[in-house]
């Protein structure tokens, strides 16, 4: 059948990555690229958008649960706030959409449409912040950015606007501003390790590549199927610059004026984008049980004689399922014979099939399919509620482990120049190399290769050894840095 054709997927993961990924986002429903002359824009459809919805609840009752609230700021911020903190418009200027006009009228002052919103929300937080008594504060948005980059558009990982939250904190000390970022990064690596099945590594960026004006700038980052790490949400210790920029400062017991210690940080749909180019494969879009918008499928198959005995049971099936919580479709439809909605469903990445035909009708039991390497269980009928989530935590352990073999099998070491340029030429993944922090020694590899430094590790103090030397220049090595090729 051609429409069978059609339907499928034609690229493929291994050989063809970056065009396989992007039939995979289409066919399987989750996004459009947008209107002609807007390239780098995409919309999201309703099965793409569920995803992005699961990140964002699971997000937001973290945050909630560790005294954040969620705030709403305006998308325009005026330039003469962008300027107050040079070192962000150095960082994003020429990535920054202005609008000029309203109406007819030309404005008196640009607007920038938000790179992102440290520049308009902490003159805000500097109203807000009085005594040390108001400390700590803790806000979050959800909403979109625009970064005008010229690239070529990749669903969720690389598009000029793309949806993300951000969150903004004032502390009294350094300490529990680092407190602050590092309860945010774990944050963000469960969400990665408990909803999406990732294993992540989390680390620092190097000086030079921290977000402009942070003390630090910590990161997760996901290793994809390519090789290529994805920098998976950043947490960022601002230090006082921002707060001495926008004048966040308050009263201490003693009544003296200290500036606030804040911190940032964000996690966009990027990781619907690691989501999806992780776990898929050549028939489609792979979900775990845990975000799925549809956990099952049952699929009835009969025969003109035995239609109705199947049908009947197939109901009764998903409805004990539905009433068990479980996120199930019944596809009942006459006009499909099994085959396609087998690879209807597996090209939408629904993780586990129920299938039901006659037999299992006389033996009371359903056939279970794992979504991601077609396992087929037979199983009795009763209990069926529980019996399925044992299967949503069997195919979530197999995600979960495949993408840590990939990721444990391609963490490597080296001790040269050359050594890195030719283990990261021949196998991507990240190389490990002791480091002496100089952003030149750097260049040697991106040069070549446009791989960089993607992280270093919190605990160098433990792993870079007295005698060990710079990978590159051979001066002492301070930090361990990890080589990648990125998103
Ligand atoms: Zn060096």
């Amino acid at each position: 059948m051609s429409s069978e054709q059609d339907l499928g997927i034609t690229e493929s993961k291994q050989h063809n990555t970056g065009e396989w990924y992007a039939e995979v986002v289409i066919k399987a429903g989750l996004a459009n690229y947008g209107p002609d002359g807007m390239s780098g824009f995409i919309v999201t459809r309703p099965r793409g958008y569920a995803l992005w919805e699961a990140i964002q609840q699971e997000l937001d009752s973290k945050f909630k649960a560790t005294g954040v609230q969620n705030a709403y700021f305006p998308m325009f911020i005026p330039e003469s706030y962008l300027e107050r903190e040079k070192d962000i418009v150095e960082g994003f200027d020429p990535e920054v959409a202005w609008v000029t006009h309203g109406g007819h009228d030309e404005l008196e002052e640009r607007l920038a449409v938000r790179p992102t919103s440290e520049s308009i929300i902490a003159p805000y937080m500097a109203q807000w912040v009085r005594s040390h008594r108001d400390l700590p504060l803790r806000v979050n948005q959800w909403c979109s950015v625009v970064r005008w980059e010229a690239t070529e558009t990749k669903p969720f990982f690389r598009t000029k606007e793309f949806l993300w939250q951000e969150g903004h904190t004032a502390h009294e000390t350094h300490d529990e501003a680092w407190d602050e970022t590092m309860t945010r990064l774990d944050q963000y690596a469960e969400l990665y390790e408990d909803l999406l099945a990732i294993p992540v590594l989390k680390g620092q960026k190097p000086d030079h590549d921290k977000f402009p004006g942070a003390h630090k700038t910590t990161t997760v980052e996901a290793l994809m199927p390519d090789g290529k790490s994805v920098q998976a949400g950043t947490s960022h210790h601002l230090g006082t610059s921002f707060a001495e920029a926008f004048d966040i400062t308050f009263s201490d017991e003693d009544e003296e004026t200290q500036p606030a210690h804040t911190t940032s940080w964000g996690l966009s749909w990027r990781a619907l984008g690691a989501l999806i180019m992780t776990h898929s494969d050549d028939q489609g879009l792979v979900l775990p049980p845990t975000i799925a918008p549809e956990q099952v499928v049952v699929v009835p198959i009969w025969q003109e004689d035995t239609k109705d005995d199947v049908l009947d049971y197939a109901d009764e099936v998903a409805d004990d399922l539905a009433d068990s919580g479980v996120r199930v479709e019944l596809d009942d439809r006459d006009e499909r014979n099994p085959g396609f909605k087998f690879n209807e469903w597996e090209l939408k990445g629904v993780p586990v099939r129920i299938e039901i035909g006659p037999h299992e009708v006389e033996d009371d039991e359903v056939t279970i399919v794992h979504r991601p390497d077609g396992e087929s269980i037979t199983a009795d009928r009763d209990d069926i509620g529980e019996t399925i989530q044992e299967h949503f935590d069997e195919v979530y352990a197999k995600l979960y482990a495949a993408a840590e073999e990939n990721l444990d099998d391609s963490v490597r070491e080296a001790d040269s120049r050359e050594e890195i340029l030719g283990t990261l030429g021949q196998h991507g993944g990240y190389v490990k190399a002791p480091w002496c922090g100089d952003e030149e020694c750097e260049e040697p590899i991106k040069e070549p290769l446009a791989a960089e430094i993607v992280m270093c590790p919190f605990d160098d103090e433990e792993t870079v050894g007295d005698d060990e030397t710079c990978a590159i220049c051979g001066d002492d090595a301070t930090q361990t840095a990890y080589f990648a090729k990125n998103y």
